[in-house]
């Protein structure tokens, strides 16, 4: 049931199956978005407790620990625990996300709810993780193994904060990793209390260690720690280069980043032009807008131009946007005053570079941080609108004639996570998938993110996959064991 004011428990760090306070004992404040005020004061982590998380990981990691010498099955029966801990309290963990965040509790519920399937899918990969037998040259004898890369520091953002950690622990888990994860400092509130979950499930002391605190400090510190073995970042380009910056000037630890992107989806003259402003709207103003795949170019092209901006415009002024504890709310507030700022500003700039303000434009109410649903039409490929990421509740529609123009205006940016077509013509969308540079393309859909089919971006959308068999690579080492044998036969 939806509360506002959900009991909150944990507000410490969690290292080695403990709640504890930071080295410095600093704090920071959670701030709820659809208040600006003050939630509640969480231990503030830094360098010395990423050094103490590690401690703990490596630990946790060494060989004959408990952890590394638990059979697989076992490793995945745990995870598939944890999952049923996160379903029992679903209603609580959607309170504090809804609080934390700012997204209405129903798609907390639903967030949660993949969550849970993304850990499930993980458990079940646990026991299946092997390596080849492989026919080598010579008297050889030649099989790999898959092993775990060792102790991981996990970066997330705060716009889709519990299943970021699961698109994260999954797979880290089933590939026997340990972990230090650090959630974003606007939300820290769901990843304290899945550490308490991961204890009641019995994971052993240090496999699992959760260090809230701010990105230059303690993010930095994870980036640049010489006992991590991989990284894996969720959040901005910006951040993404420096991430990867801070591997290479540290200990070369594996990479893998999910980074923002600048999404196309094209609407063909096909379609029943009803059905496509659906899928248009939600591709770009779920989770208001903040999510990194959105699909944020809605391309039209120019017969049904007209008609689609008219209906888009229509369907976008009927948002509910407001409480996000309220029945029937679809849009809470931006995550904070700063990205608030800056949606505001991009809208700005959409009405002095000349595109035509549709509707919305404007903050919504008088405290919190929401932006009202808005939308752009003669959006021009130049405008700031149409090239940068904003992660608000705009849509930018641009117009197109052919599809090979279309292609070439899709591919004309850094970004590559992922993009959409509309079309009742088979050609049209196969020719579309082929061409188009991102790491996820739907047909008549979009944002269809599944626990089983990889997800990552092209370009300076990131490197490396989430979901999906993908994920597990990111966490594993291949070895080559070659043993001499007398004869061949
Ligand atoms: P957003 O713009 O979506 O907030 P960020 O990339 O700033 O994205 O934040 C995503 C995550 O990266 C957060 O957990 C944040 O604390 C962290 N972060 C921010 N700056 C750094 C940094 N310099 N080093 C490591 N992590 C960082």
């Amino acid at each position: 049931m939806a509360n506002r004011s959900p009991a909150i428990k944990h507000t410490q760090l969690f290292i080695n199956n403990q709640f504890v306070d930071s080295v410095s004992g600093k704090k920071f404040s959670t701030i709820n978005p659809a208040t600006g005020e003050k939630i509640i004061d969480i231990a503030e982590g830094d360098k010395a407790d990423v050094d103490r998380a590690v401690v703990a990981a490596r630990a946790a990691f060494r060989r004959g620990s408990p952890w590394r010498s638990m059979d697989a099955s076992a490793r995945g029966k745990l995870i598939a625990k944890l999952a049923s801990l996160i379903e029992r309290d679903i209603g609580h963990l959607a309170n504090l996300e809804s609080l934390d965040n700012g997204k209405p509790y129903e798609d907390s519920i639903f967030d949660i709810n993949c969550a849970i399937d993304t850990f499930r899918y993980y458990a079940g990969w646990a026991d299946k993780i092997h390596g080849n037998t492989i026919p080598s040259d010579g008297n050889f004898f030649s099989y790999t193994r898959k092993e775990p890369v060792g102790v991981v520091g996990q970066i997330i953002p705060w716009n889709y904060p519990i299943l970021m950690l699961a698109w994260k622990w999954g797979p880290a888990l089933a590939a026997g990793c340990t972990m230090v994860l650090k959630p974003a400092e606007q939300t820290p509130l769901t990843a304290l209390y899945v550490a308490s979950l991961s204890k009641e499930a019995g994971f052993p002391d240090g496999v699992i260690n959760v260090v809230p605190g701010y990105g230059p400090t303690a993010g930095a510190a994870i980036a640049s720690h010489r006992d991590i073995n991989k990284v894996a970042f969720t959040g901005s380009t910006v951040v993404g280069h420096l991430i990867m910056e801070a591997a290479a000037k540290s200990n070369l630890k594996r990479v893998s980043l999910e980074l923002g992107g600048k999404s196309p989806l094209v609407v063909c003259n096909d379609v029943d032009v009803d059905e496509a402003v659906e899928i248009a709207h939600t591709a770009i103003f779920a989770n208001h807008g903040q999510n990194c795949c959105a699909g944020s170019r809605t391309f039209v092209q120019e017969d049904i131009y007209e008609e689609f901006v008219k209906k888009a415009t229509d369907k976008a002024a009927r948002r509910k946007v407001g409480d996000p504890f309220a029945d029937g709310t679809e849009q809470g507030p931006q995550i904070d005053d700063e990205m608030f700022n800056k949606v505001l500003n991009l809208i700005e700039s959409g009405k002095k570079e000349g595109a035509k303000l549709e509707c919305g434009g404007q903050r919504h109410g008088t405290k919190g941080y929401f932006i009202q649903p808005t939308v752009f039409s003669n959006v021009k490929d130049s405008m700031r609108i149409a090239k940068e990421e904003i992660f608000g509740p705009v849509q930018s529609i641009i117009k197109f004639k052919t599809l090979e123009e279309v292609i070439e205006r899709a591919n004309n940016t850094t970004y590559g996570l992922a993009a959409g077509i509309i079309t009742k013509n088979i050609d049209t969308a196969l020719v579309f998938a082929n061409a188009v540079e991102a790491g996820s393309v739907w047909v008549n859909c979009y944002d269809a993110v599944v626990p089983q089919a990889p997800f990552g971006g092209f370009k300076q959308s990131g490197t490396g996959r989430e979901l999906g068999e993908d994920s597990l690579k990111e966490y594993l080492e291949v070895k080559t064991v070659t043993i001499k044998i007398p004869v061949k036969n």
